[in-house]
């Protein structure tokens, strides 16, 4: 068994950043790279974000380049327009919106502009360092008249003061002594270059100079958000230069002007201090005042303090997320990568999500989707569980819009957009999202796993609760007692799977919605029990009357969960097996990913698969399912699957560790981890995967370290993959850490905490003691039969 060779090509490719622990190194520019790297080199905070685009004008191809600056939820809307209408679809899109142009940055050698596709670059270097936090470049330009200077830019986005940001923009002049202009700018006139109708959706509505700052304010054309920037330019030069000043507005763009008389060999530095505020975070009147202070307060605390805030945040956030991983050093910088930018695009605030491309592009429009509480929850529950409860409260703020999106397609309850920013559905393609009633399932699986990892009530009997009976109100109404055998079915569904919308109980669907109506049902009865006052007020608040849970109860007995005897498989849907099958190594390489390539209603005839689907189910509910039953499911599913989806190779991964199959789960595992530095889908230019980055980390963790926690049960199954020399990583549960070690030694559990935690290592109950350490041997898949055939 092997994987298909599209991907296995992949893996062959060389990497194109030199491989270090903690940075990503540019070593040269170059146009056909720029694309790729603006992605590669973003930074954020969760609040705002911004692509790796150069401070001076870029001269290269429209195409070669996507500026991006973005604030988290800050979107605006269009009429969708529909080639054929039907009864209440979305009226309206969101659309993240590329937001002002803070960091332009151009440096005139007398007439001659900056430009590194003029004159010649030498000693080029671009860093992305990720115990700092800065993003560096650094470069001699000669000028085509012959004028050398030396470069360095350090730019921040601050962890710490999330409305900050900072350019630090030093030089030299190397060969020559003259004047040097420095033009500073806030430019307005910046569009989406992708998405919306108009060509420009947001409006310059002020502009200003304010003692020593500049500000601009923009409005969204349809969703009434305004936005505010300031910026605070200090020029540092040595004693007895002349520097003029001067300031002005040209249509959207306002701009400070420093002639400075330049010394050959003398450093020279601008300080870019930048502040943002949108009228989600203060009332639209205080806006540019907010701005105005704010950059001062930044400025006064100067960049070297916003610069050690960087890395003292750092610190913290290494000291629970690292991941140590011997023996293949691009693969322990793919993981920290991968960390770190997965935080760099979280919203903290309970407000605002994880974008699909994070805060690092403009596709998928700035979309919340089902990524999170799937692919990226994970990774923060067991690092940092705060985080985790911030990205399901988002879910609970949006709630009644979900309520409405339930009644929109006539169901109860509450039914989750599978695409959104503000709360409603935001796809205009039914087939691909509002069908994908999963959601609801995989946000209640969510909470179940905060839930059971934290043992946080206050959550679970307020906000969690809440989403749990509307959920299950959505199921019991989605579904029906078939006539023939009282089977409880969903008809006309989509399970993860988009290649297989419209389908008959899909089988992950099914699943999953037994698993949300029981949690439901099981919260509601414990709040009865223990918190008689909250259930009381839960009853009123959702006019939730008990029958309800008889009905339930029926729904939970009788929910039809496909098999198929003869195959000993779980049958994705009901036609699935009916279809006709595909050898998708006979599929010419440039028509995958077949969802850019072939016309749905050729996929849908066939037997392929675009992610994990059933494979997924046998990890979401792995103790259902036996060992044999995962090996048959997954033996029959991996030939049919594209993985056009980034949310595919890392569940594959996990079960093929899970049923012994190292090798496939170590390729893709590299699939996964190295997916936007390697850029295997060619198509990171677009924006980072930010499923990929979280899910990296579980192929890892529920991989090779084999965790699950089934009711709140924690265990373990850890194995050394052959191309490793070890790995290590502690995660937290019920408010204890543990460490993991794994070497061909064998499985070392440390415990740091008061308290002892007790776990299962390969079948094997063992409790550790406060800071007890203890060893046990490696797992052993000789025991799977088929492990000694293969
Ligand atoms: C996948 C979805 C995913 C979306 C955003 C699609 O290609 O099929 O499952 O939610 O991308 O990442």
């Amino acid at each position: 068994m092997t994987l298909r060779s599209f991907h296995e090509k992949k893996l062959e490719k060389e990497h194109q950043f030199a491989v270090h622990p903690w940075r990503i190194i540019e070593e040269e520019f170059s146009v056909d790279d720029n694309h790729h790297n603006e992605a590669i080199f973003s930074i954020g905070n969760g609040y705002m974000g911004l692509r790796g685009t150069l401070e001076e004008d870029y001269s290269g191809p429209a195409e070669t380049t996507t500026p991006g600056f973005y604030i988290n939820g800050i979107y605006d809307s269009e009429e969708i327009v529909y080639g054929e209408e039907a009864p209440n679809l979305p009226k309206y899109s969101q659309t993240i919106v590329n937001l002002m142009d803070w960091t332009k940055i151009n440096l005139f050698l007398g007439e001659e502009k900056l430009d590194l596709l003029e004159g010649s670059t030498g000693d080029y270097r671009r860093v992305l360092d990720m115990r700092t936090g800065l993003l560096s470049r650094s470069f001699v330009w000669q000028s085509p008249g012959g004028k050398k200077i030396e470069v360095e830019i350090e730019r921040l986005i601050s962890f710490t003061h999330k409305e900050l940001a900072l350019i630090d923009y030093s030089f030299k002049p190397v060969n020559f002594t003259g004047e040097i202009r420095v033009e500073s700018a806030i430019d307005g006139d910046v569009k989406n270059h992708h998405h919306f109708r108009r060509d420009k959706v947001m409006e310059v509505t002020a502009t200003g100079f304010a003692n020593g700052r500049c500000y601009m304010v923009q409005n969204t054309s349809s969703s009434e958000i305004q936005i505010a920037g300031a910026v605070m330019n200090q020029v540092e030069a040595p004693e007895n230069t002349t520097v003029k000043k001067d300031h002005f507005v040209i249509e959207d763009e306002i701009i400070e002007d420093f002639r400075i008389s330049a010394t050959q060999g003398e450093e020279y530095r601008l300080k870019k201090f930048a502040s943002f505020a949108t009228s989600k975070d203060a009332a639209p009147d205080r806006l540019k005042k907010k701005v105005v202070i704010d950059v001062k307060q930044g400025a006064d605390r100067g960049s070297a303090s916003l610069k050690n805030d960087q890395k003292k945040f750092l610190e913290d956030f290494w000291s629970d997320f690292d991941v140590f991983l011997r023996g293949q050093g691009h693969l322990q910088q793919a993981l920290r990568y991968n960390a770190f930018q997965l935080m760099q695009s979280t919203g903290r605030d309970g407000r605002t999500n994880v974008p699909a491309k994070g805060l690092t592009g403009e596709f998928y429009e700035g979309h919340y989707f089902w990524d999170t509480e799937t692919f990226i929850i994970p990774f923060y529950l067991f690092n940092r569980p705060q985080v985790a409860r911030k990205l399901l409260e988002y879910r609970y703020h949006i709630l009644e819009e979900a309520r409405k999106n339930a009644s929109r397609v006539k169901l109860e309850g509450a039914l989750f957009p599978w695409r959104t920013i503000n709360g409603k559905e935001a796809s205009g393609f039914f087939m691909g999202s509002t069908v994908q009633y999963h959601i609801d399932a995989d946000i209640s699986y969510a909470i179940y796993l905060y839930f059971t990892a934290t043992g946080d009530y206050d959550f679970l009997y307020n906000e969690g609760a809440e989403i749990l009976v509307e959920t299950a109100r959505m199921w019991f109404s989605c579904g029906h007692f078939e006539q023939d055998e009282g089977k409880f079915c969903f008809n006309e569904v989509c399970g993860p799977d988009e290649y297989k919308p419209g389908v008959n109980n899909n089988c992950f669907t099914n699943f999953m919605a037994r698993f949300n109506l029981r949690f439901a049902r099981d919260t509601v009865e414990e709040m009865k029990e223990n918190e008689s006052d909250k259930y009381e007020a839960l009853k009123d608040k959702l006019d939730f009357c008990e029958d309800e849970l008889d009905d339930w109860n029926r729904a939970i007995d009788n929910i039809y969960l496909p098999f198929n005897d003869e195959l000993g498989i779980h049958p994705q849907d009901d036609s699935f097996l009916n279809k006709e099958p595909l050898d998708i190594e006979e599929i010419p390489h440039e028509e995958l990913p077949l969802v850019s390539n072939w016309h749905p209603l050729t996929i849908w005839r066939y037997q392929v698969i675009k992610q994990a689907d059933v494979i997924l189910l046998m990890l979401l509910q792995g103790d259902k399912f036996t060992l044999e039953e995962k090996k048959a499911n997954y033996d029959f599913y991996e030939p049919r699957t594209t993985h056009d989806s980034s949310l595919s190779p890392a569940v594959y991964s996990i079960i093929a560790s899970e049923i012994g199959y190292t090798e496939e789960a170590f390729k893709y595992f590299i699939q996964i981890s190295r997916l936007d530095l390697d850029d295997f889908n060619e198509n990171t230019y677009m924006g980072l995967h930010t499923a990929g980055l979280g899910s990296a980390w579980m192929a890892l963790v529920y991989g090779f370290a084999g965790m699950r926690n089934y009711h709140g049960e924690l265990s373990f199954r850890p194995y050394l993959p052959d191309q490793l020399d070890g790995y290590q990583f502690t995660i937290y549960f019920r408010g204890r850490q543990l460490r993991l070690r794994v070497t061909e030694k064998g499985a070392s559990y440390r415990l740091f905490s008061d308290e002892s935690l007790s776990l299962e290592h390969c079948e094997q109950e063992i409790t550790l003691e406060p800071g007890q350490e203890k060893v046990f041997p490696l797992r052993d898949f000789s025991r799977l039969p088929w492990c000694n055939e293969r």
